[in-house]
């Protein structure tokens, strides 16, 4: 399932931010759609949030998510 894939890659790097563009690349997330759905539903969650940040992966500021927890 999509959605869990997407919440284990972002826990994996917490607290590192990454941005939609390297979640879409890394797990092949085929429909931008699916993943912005997703990913409002983690920043829902209170341990996930949505921030404008440079990402841990390709160094950009843009849109991205965090796992605050651990
Ligand atoms: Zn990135």
């Amino acid at each position: 399932m999509i959605y869990a894939r997407i919440k284990a890659f972002v826990e994996r790097l917490a607290p590192e931010l990454v941005c939609e563009r390297c979640v879409t690349d890394r797990l092949g997330v085929s429909a931008e759609r699916t993943l912005g759905v997703v990913l409002h539903e983690l920043a829902a969650q209170s341990e996930f949030e949505r921030q404008i940040g440079p990402c841990a992966l390709c160094g950009e500021s843009t849109q991205a998510i965090r796992c605050k927890g651990r």
